[in-house]
């Protein structure tokens, strides 16, 4: 991570929760029904609610009980929901917590690097942390760490850019093996982050207690995305709005051995890297009202009034998405049936399973660059580099390389990985030179020129004069 937080802003109506058929405790009901009365009073106040940071206080509770926000899904291909879940496990699910033996201790928190295709600063991170898994089956998790990445990086644009990603493993010891509520609702595992499914009385549902992930995803050097793997064949999962404040936004959860878990994390990356809104409605949310929303997938404007406007994803109106179908303003998105448009008939971001559209497509791909850098070398260049040092840097896949001396290209070194000042011509003349290496990403797959900006850098070194 090199860049700011990259917030995700959209935030459901309570009111849709209702619609989704979740069952609600009488707290959160009567939080609920407060928060009805004042959606229906003042929509536009309610529809541009602020971003979620957690986690918050229910105050129709009566206690201080810490909740969040959580989306989640019902299975392979179902549209997601929204509730909110209380930030630390119930307490009839982490009885029996046994101290860990020495040994294990000695084992618990251990960080791994899966995958590193460079400097921390230069890439996105990606942090698992497992539960479920005892000392004796790390290996397990480690396994099931490296499936899980090639699931969700086998989905475009993840699949073209994988050399911006570094991946790290956090060993989280458990007493025992699986997660609370699997196979059926009655059984209670004793692991590390306490996470489980059947939450708030929803079987596919997978949470977890959110300090204790935070706790371990501190261990790993850097963290732009946080997935819990929890060992377990059982369907399901959950994203949490999160602000963490440690770099990262957001948690998701997935469950290690179904082979459909992966695309809650990949939904999930469209709100927290990507900035982009849901796509799915609720019938009963009506028409919107509110103001033009921020995410870039979500319009009030129609796909004429985009193009006439020069708004929003008009750069693509007309075009063939790879989710299907042709780019245009189609009726129903964010949480309203009515009012708003999305890009795409049913992308990613309305169903899982699906591929993103082209303009998420797009949003995502300057997401990874907001984290990570087309251009990485593991040459500083605070220090000074001799005329015979070599100087290796990597870039994206699609990009363009050029080599500089003094800010006069060396076309003879375009494309060169490795170079030394002295084969691109720095003289040994007793006078102070520098070497620049410029990347371009050329991908069409990103046209907005705001963005484009983020799909170039450059490192600069300077050879000393004595060199
Ligand atoms: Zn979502």
């Amino acid at each position: 991570m090199r860049r700011g937080i990259w917030r995700r802003r959209h935030r459901p109506l309570r009111s849709a929760v209702l619609a989704g058929g979740v069952a609600l405790t009488a707290a959160f009901a009567a939080a609920m029904s407060a928060a009805a009365t004042a959606a229906s009073a003042a929509p536009s106040v309610s529809a541009a609610a602020p971003s979620a940071s957690a986690p918050s206080v229910s105050a129709a509770s009566g206690r201080a009980e810490r909740t969040h926000e959580v989306e989640y899904f019902t299975g392979p291909g179902a549209h997601p929901r929204h509730t909110e879940v209380p930030a630390a496990t119930p307490a009839r699910l982490t009885r029996g917590d046994r101290a860990l033996s020495a040994a294990e201790t000695a084992a618990d928190g251990d960080v791994g690097s899966v995958i590193e295709n460079g400097p921390t600063a230069d890439k996105v991170d990606v942090v698992f942390v497992g539960d479920g898994y005892t000392a004796a089956q790390q290996d397990d998790f480690h396994a099931d760490v490296r499936s899980k990445w090639a699931q969700i990086s086998a989905v475009e644009p993840y699949a073209a850019y994988r050399n911006l990603f570094n991946v790290w493993s956090v060993d989280a010891v458990s007493n025992q093996s699986g997660v609370s509520g699997d196979p059926s609702k009655g059984v209670v595992k004793d692991t590390a982050l306490d996470s489980y499914f059947w939450c708030d009385g929803t079987e596919r549902l997978l949470c977890v207690d959110t300090g204790k992930v935070a706790s371990y995803a501190a261990k790993a050097p850097e963290a732009d995305l946080v997935v819990v793997l929890s060992n377990s064949a059982k369907y399901g999962g959950a994203g949490y709005a999160i602000s963490s404040g440690a770099g990262y936004d957001g948690i998701a959860t997935a469950s290690s051995d179904h082979p459909d878990s992966d695309q809650v994390a990949v939904h999930e990356t469209g709100h927290s890297l990507g900035g982009l809104a849901d796509e799915y409605v609720y019938a009963p949310n009506g028409t919107y009202t509110g103001a033009e929303p921020e995410e870039s997938n979500a319009t009030k404007l129609s796909a004429a009034q985009l193009t006439a406007e020069k708004r929003k994803w008009y750069r693509w109106i007309g075009q063939t998405s790879p989710d299907g179908g042709t780019v245009g303003a189609y009726e129903g998105s964010r949480y309203y049936p009515k009012g708003l448009n999305r890009p795409t008939e049913n992308s990613i971001m309305r169903t899982l399973g699906r591929k993103y559209s082209l303009p998420g497509r797009e949003a995502m791909i300057a997401g990874f660059y907001r984290h990570a850098s087309v251009l990485s070398s593991r040459t500083r260049t605070s220090a000074p580099v001799a005329r015979a040092a070599s100087l290796k840097v990597s870039v994206s896949k699609a990009a363009s390389l050029k080599w500089y001396v003094d800010g006069a290209e060396v076309t003879a070194a375009r494309g060169k990985k490795t170079v030394t000042p002295a084969s691109l011509g720095v003289p040994s003349d007793g006078r102070h030179h520098t070497v620049m290496a410029k990347a371009v990403d050329t991908t069409r797959a990103v046209k907005d020129p705001a963005l484009r900006k983020l799909l170039t850098d450059s490192r600069t070194w300077k050879i000393p004069a004595t060199s």
